[in-house]
């Protein structure tokens, strides 16, 4: 078990970092009351259940791809003001993105757990563009996702989905908390917020179960935990309830656990559905060494 360390000013990128999780925060709530209907039945959703599938598919959405090309370049533009060094990348994605056909096949890359369409970046000088695409489509993609959760979460029965991937929409989950009472292990969806039980033992992006290669560190008053996986380099921040904390508020502590992003970065771990830790890759490219 390692000691996470409390405090050291983080530097300016992770400043920068927490005001465009911030203004994410406001895109998000504005966004929300337009974000789409809802088609999955919850007769679709029991079958889906049953057969493993996540009950959100790609064909569900009911995206309106005007309104998400204008979401597109206001957080590009917000990109540009809160990350200098990406301007030139969010200029050439805001070019990209432009063209609808284009929009609809990085977007659904996304959504579907695939790298930016090589299409897409093909031609074009900037280092961080296919990152820069991902950023945008993960923010568009939000809102929309998030309406979805409200409506499907509930038809999902406590602890009968135990995998590592969101029931409501397959993404990964970016944080965790162990349940006041019992301890229990639950993940929070970094796409959609949709909350559900998981192994403690379990690495939940690539299965491990080899308690060698997995491990966790805590910050010194132990109300913060960093899962790390040896297998997959993955890290997972985890909140534990029992030390006192009020409830699980995914928005709050996405911002306020950042320097924990910070250092398991600097130990040369991502957090792979994390905005947090791909726009640092992409502000930062270069990965740090592994000092684990
Ligand atoms: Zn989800
Ligand atoms: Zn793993």
């Amino acid at each position: 078990m390692y000691v996470l360390k409390e405090d050291s000013e983080p530097p300016s990128v992770w400043a920068r970092l927490a005001a465009f999780h911030l203004w994410l925060g406001s895109l998000d709530a504005s966004a929300s009351g337009v974000a789409g209907e809802v088609r999955v039945t919850p007769k679709q959703a029991t079958r889906r259940l049953a057969e493993g599938r996540s009950l959100l598919q790609w064909e569900d959405l009911a995206v309106d791809w005007g309104q998400f090309q204008q979401w597109a370049s206001t957080v590009l533009t917000s990109i540009s003001r809160h990350f200098p060094t990406l301007a030139g990348a969010a200029m050439d994605a805001q070019a990209v993105l432009r063209d609808t056909v284009m929009l609809q096949r990085v977007v659904r890359a996304s959504y579907e757990g695939r790298s930016v369409p090589q299409a897409a970046t093909s031609g074009r000088e900037s280092k961080a563009l296919g990152d820069v695409l991902q950023i945008a489509a993960k923010a568009v993609l939000r809102p929309c996702l998030c309406v979805q959760r409200e409506k499907l979460l509930p038809l999902v029965p406590i602890g009968q989905w135990r995998r590592g991937i969101c029931p409501v929409c397959g993404g990964f989950p970016d944080l965790a908390y162990l349940e006041r009472e019992l301890g229990a292990r639950w993940l929070v969806c970094g796409r959609c917020d949709a909350q559900w039980v998981f192994q403690r033992l379990e690495c939940p992006y690539c299965q491990c179960t080899n308690q060698e290669r997995l491990s966790y560190g805590t910050d010194p008053t132990g109300r913060y935990r960093v899962y790390f996986c040896d297998e997959c380099h993955s890290y997972l921040k985890s909140l534990d309830l029992r030390t006192g904390l009020a409830e699980m508020d995914a928005a709050a502590q996405r911002m306020e656990t950042l320097d924990l992003d910070r250092q398991a970065r600097q130990k040369g771990f991502i957090s792979p559905e994390s905005l947090a830790s791909l726009v640092a890759r992409a502000v930062m490219p270069r990965r740090p060494k592994l000092s684990h």
